[in-house]
């Protein structure tokens, strides 16, 4: 691609961001759709994030990523903040506003479409949640008004009675429950949605998982795990070995990175241009 005088730049602020996969996907999005962008990485220290914002604004970047640790943080630095990324409480894009930068939440919109394209609807479902950490919240957030229930299993319970108390109230019932991993044994039924949202199993220990029971794996129908480094978590192997699908976070991650595309770009990028990337995303892993 050439850069002229007419390319827009977006990127992502983080701590650390050496080892982000963004730039695969918003530069290999630029050169499929031929919009004149380019993406970097940009290391943010923590108390320079407000000068890091303002920075941006000053340059004209178009759009941002945001990344760990400053997902949370950003927020009193944005102009406008976005219904479900303030529910969420943590933003992951910023999109270029007239008084500044909007902050949204592209993660769970992400995950809710990578779970469609691999034919997977929460509307419905009884799902077990594994995890009670920011992802885990997000995503019962998302779920709230789609699941039939959810039933948050964490180490330490009490966070995931804080998440299903706060999402029963935006229900307006008791949509979500909290057990301690091992309580698995107390529920009825085999059929479950099973969304692994804990860092246990994330490379290097990649011979970890939450809960090693065959029996609860036998609760599964469909297990989701939101790591994507290993390609096959032991999660996902255990889900497997009981004969039923499993599926990495690499897709939430495409699709993340493609909403924030089409938020920056006011354009729709199409199955194949996903495919195109996602196979890229593959390769880099
Ligand atoms: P976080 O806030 O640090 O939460 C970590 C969670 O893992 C907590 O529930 C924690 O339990 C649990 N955990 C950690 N070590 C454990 C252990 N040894 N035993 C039992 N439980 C343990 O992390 P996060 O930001 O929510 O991220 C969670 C996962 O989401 C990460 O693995 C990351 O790969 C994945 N993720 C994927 C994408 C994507 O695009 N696919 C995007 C973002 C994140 P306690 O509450 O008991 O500490």
């Amino acid at each position: 691609m050439e850069i002229n005088g007419m390319t827009r730049t977006c990127g992502l602020l983080g701590n650390p961001v050496e080892h982000t996969l963004s730039p695969v996907i918003h530069n290999t999005l630029a050169e499929l759709t031929g919009i004149n962008l380019v993406y970097l990485p940009f290391l943010v220290e923590q108390n320079l994030l407000s000068d890091a914002v303002q920075g941006a604004r000053a340059l004209h970047i178009l759009g941002l990523n945001v990344t760990v640790p400053h997902k949370e943080k950003i927020l009193p630095f944005l102009s406008e903040v976005d219904e479900l990324a303030r529910r969420i409480g943590a933003v992951n894009t910023l999109v270029s506003v007239e008084n500044g930068y909007k902050g949204y939440n592209t993660d769970m919109p992400g995950l809710y479409r990578a779970m469609a394209s691999d034919g997977i609807s929460v509307e419905g479902e009884e799902v077990l949640l594994l995890g009670a950490g920011g992802v885990a919240r997000a995503v019962a957030v998302m779920l709230c008004d789609k699941a039939k229930r959810i039933i948050i299993l964490n180490r330490t319970v009490e966070k995931a009675a804080a998440i299903a108390e706060e999402v029963n109230g935006y229900a307006g019932y008791k949509v979500a429950e909290a057990l301690k991993p091992e309580e698995y044994t107390s529920l009825p039924g085999k059929e479950y949605l099973a969304i692994q949202a804990t860092n246990v199993g994330m490379y290097p220990h990649t011979n970890e998982v939450l809960i090693q029971d065959m029996a609860f794996y036998k609760k599964i129908r469909v297990g989701y795990d939101l790591i994507y480094n290993p390609g096959e978590t032991r999660f996902m192997r255990l889900v497997r070995e009981n004969g039923r699908e499993a599926f990495n976070g690499l897709k939430m991650l495409l699709y993340q990175g493609i909403i924030a595309f089409e938020l920056w770009n006011n354009c729709k990028i199409t199955e194949e241009q996903a495919a195109v990337v996602y196979k890229k995303l593959q390769e880099k892993l």
